[in-house]
C-alpha cells in the first residue's frame, strides 16, 4: 500500500476502548479470556498504537478497524496465556536432558503427590502424638533404607547439598580436595567458588591426571576440616591417570579423624552394570565403603524431584540440620511427597527398574528399542514419510557418565521438506513439541528416549510436520 495522508492514523482515528470492547469482532476475545483480561490487553495494545502513530511509525487505517485490532490483541493474549513449559517428545537419545528437565517423574509417584498437594497433608506433624515434627523425617527414613546409610537429609538440589555439607563442616577451615575434581557443572557452579561463598579455604592436592591417597594425607594440618572427592560427572580423565579411592580416603580419614564428603553428583540405587553402564558404584555400596557423607541429585540417575539427598554419618547430618542455611535450602512439600513416593519404588530394586522412567529408558534391551524403530519406521511410511534404521548409540546425559553409552537403532529422515534446520523447528514448534539430533544434514530420533505411548505421538508430529 502506497502511504498517502489519507490513509495514515492520526491519534484522533484510534478507536475507543468500550467500543471495541464491545464490539462483535471482540466477542471471542472476551469469552476465551475474560473481560477484564481482554479490556487491559487492548488497553495497553491502544497505548502502543497511540506511541506508534506520535513516532511517526505511520499506522494504516486499516490497522485500526475491530477486526485488525482484535487480530492483534489476539496475538498478545495468546504469547501470554501460550504453552511456556509445553509437553516435549525426547527423541534425542539423551535420557537425562537437562534442558527437557532431567529425569521424567514416574506416572505413580505424581499420581500419589499431587493428591497430598491439593490436600491438606501431615507435612510437619507426627500423627500418633499430634506434635509438631520434621517435615523430612519420613522421607529420611526411606532415603535412609534405600541407601543403607545411617542417617540422611535433603535439601533442594545437589549444588545446595554440597553448599551446605562445606558450610556446616568446614566453615573457616580447610578442605582438601583433588585437582583432578575442580569441576564446573554448568552455569556459575565451579567447585572453587562454591567453596569460596561456603567459607572454606581449598587446599589444591595433586596433578589433573594423578591424585595419590598419600597427596591428601601429606595436605592434613589443624586446619583441615574435611577430605572432599567430586564425581566428574560431565568429563573423563584418561590416559595416564591415577585416582585415590573413596576406600583409600575413608582409610585415611578414619586415622587423622578427619570427615570424608563425596559429591557424586549424578547417583544411581541400582546397579547399572547389566546394562552395560560399569564405571558407576551405587550409592550404598559408596555408603558400604565407611564415607562419612554422600550426596547425590534427586532428578539425575535416582529419577526423581530436583533435590539433593544428603547421607552418612547421624552427627554429621545433625550438624547440617542445624545449620542456618538449612532453612533457606529446605524442600517444598510437593518435593518431598514426589521424593517420598519415588523412593517406596525402590524398596524393591527388582521393579524399580520398570517403575522409574530413567531406569526404564536405560535398560530398555536393544533388541526392544530396534523392535520399536521398525515399527514406527513401518507406520511412517503409510504417512508417505521415509525412514532408514541406523545403529546408534544413546547417552545418559545430565551431567553423569561421561564417555559411557547405550546401544540403540535411530530412525534417519533425510527430507521432511526445506532444510533440515528448519523441519526441527517445525517439530519443536508443534503440540507436542518434538525434540531430536541433526546430523550429516539428516534428522534422528533415538526411540530409547520415548515414554510409553508416545510412539503415535511421535508418528503423528512427523507427519504433520513434513512439507513437501
Ligand atoms: C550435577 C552435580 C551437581 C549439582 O547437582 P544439582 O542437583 O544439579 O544441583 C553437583 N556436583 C556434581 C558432582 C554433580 O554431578
Amino acid at each position: 500500500m502506497t502511504k498517502t495522508a489519507s490513509n495514515i492514523a492520526t491519534p484522533r482515528d484510534l478507536p475507543k476502548l468500550d467500543a471495541l470492547i464491545g464490539s462483535a469482532a471482540f466477542a471471542a476475545i472476551v469469552e476465551t479470556h475474560g473481560r477484564d483480561f481482554a479490556t487491559g490487553e487492548t488497553r495497553l495494545a491502544l497505548d502502543e498504537l497511540r506511541h506508534e502513530i506520535r513516532d511517526d511509525k505511520h499506522v494504516f487505517l486499516s490497522e485500526l478497524t475491530p477486526e485488525a485490532l482484535a487480530a492483534r490483541v489476539g496475538r498478545r493474549l495468546a504469547r501470554l496465556t501460550g504453552p511456556i513449559q509445553c509437553r516435549v517428545i525426547n527423541a534425542t537419545g539423551v535420557i537425562l536432558h537437562t534442558s527437557l528437565g532431567r529425569a521424567p517423574l514416574a506416572p505413580a509417584a505424581v499420581e500419589a503427590a499431587m493428591r497430598e498437594a491439593v490436600e491438606y497433608s501431615c507435612l510437619e506433624l507426627d500423627r500418633a502424638s499430634g506434635k509438631r515434627s520434621d517435615r523430612d523425617k519420613l522421607v529420611n527414613s526411606l532415603i535412609e533404607k534405600v541407601t543403607g546409610a545411617e542417617a540422611a537429609t535433603v535439601v533442594n538440589n545437589n549444588a545446595a547439598a554440597t553448599m551446605i555439607i562445606l558450610n556446616a563442616l568446614a566453615d573457616g577451615a580447610d578442605v582438601v580436595c583433588s585437582r583432578a575434581h575442580m569441576v564446573e557443572i554448568g552455569g556459575s557452579y565451579r567447585m572453587p567458588d562454591v567453596m569460596r561463598k561456603a567459607g572454606c579455604h581449598l587446599v589444591e592436592v595433586g596433578c589433573t591426571n594423578k591424585t595419590k591417597a598419600k597427596d591428601y594425607e601429606d595436605a592434613i594440618t589443624d586446619s583441615t576440616a574435611m577430605l572432599l572427592k567430586v564425581h566428574t560427572s560431565n568429563y573423563a580423565i584418561v590416559g595416564f591417570t591415577e585416582e585415590a579411592s573413596l576406600e583409600e580416603l575413608v582409610e585415611v580419614g578414619r586415622r587423622r579423624n578427619i570427615p570424608v564428603v563425596y559429591d557424586l553428583g549424578a547417583g544411581s540405587i541400582v546397579d547399572l552394570k547389566p546394562y552395560g553402564i560399569t564405571r558407576e558404584p551405587t550409592v550404598p555400596e559408596l555408603v558400604a565403603t565407611g564415607a562419612d557423607l554422600v550426596c547425590f541429585s534427586g532428578d539425575k540417575l535416582f529419577g526423581g524431584p530436583q533435590a539433593g539427598m544428603i547421607v552418612g554419618r547421624k552427627g554429621l547430618i545433625d550438624k547440617i540440620k542445624k545449620n542456618a542455611l538449612f532453612r533457606m535450602m529446605r524442600c517444598d512439600k510437593v518435593t518431598l511427597s514426589l521424593l517420598e513416593h519415588t523412593l517406596k519404588l525402590y524398596l524393591d530394586t527388582s521393579t524399580a527398574t520398570q517403575a522409574v522412567p530413567t531406569l526404564a529408558a536405560i535398560s530398555r534391551p536393544a533388541a526392544q528399542v530396534a523392535k520399536l524403530a521398525r515399527s514406527i519406521a513401518k507406520r511412517l511410511a503409510k504417512h508417505g514419510v521415509t525412514a532408514s534404521l541406523h545403529e546408534s548409540t544413546s547417552q545418559i546425559g545430565g551431567g553423569s557418565t561421561p564417555g559411557e553409552e547405550l546401544p540403540t537403532t535411530v530412525l534417519v529422515i533425510d527430507q521432511l521438506g526445506g532444510s533440515p534446520d528448519a523441519a526441527a523447528k517445525r517439530l519443536r514448534m508443534g503440540t507436542p513439541s518434538v525434540f531430536c539430533r541433526i546430523e550429516n544434514d539428516a534428522l534422528v530420533f533415538d526411540p530409547r528416549t520415548l515414554l510409553p505411548g508416545q510412539d503415535a505421538e511421535l508418528i503423528a508430529a512427523i507427519a504433520s510436520a513434513r512439507q513437501y
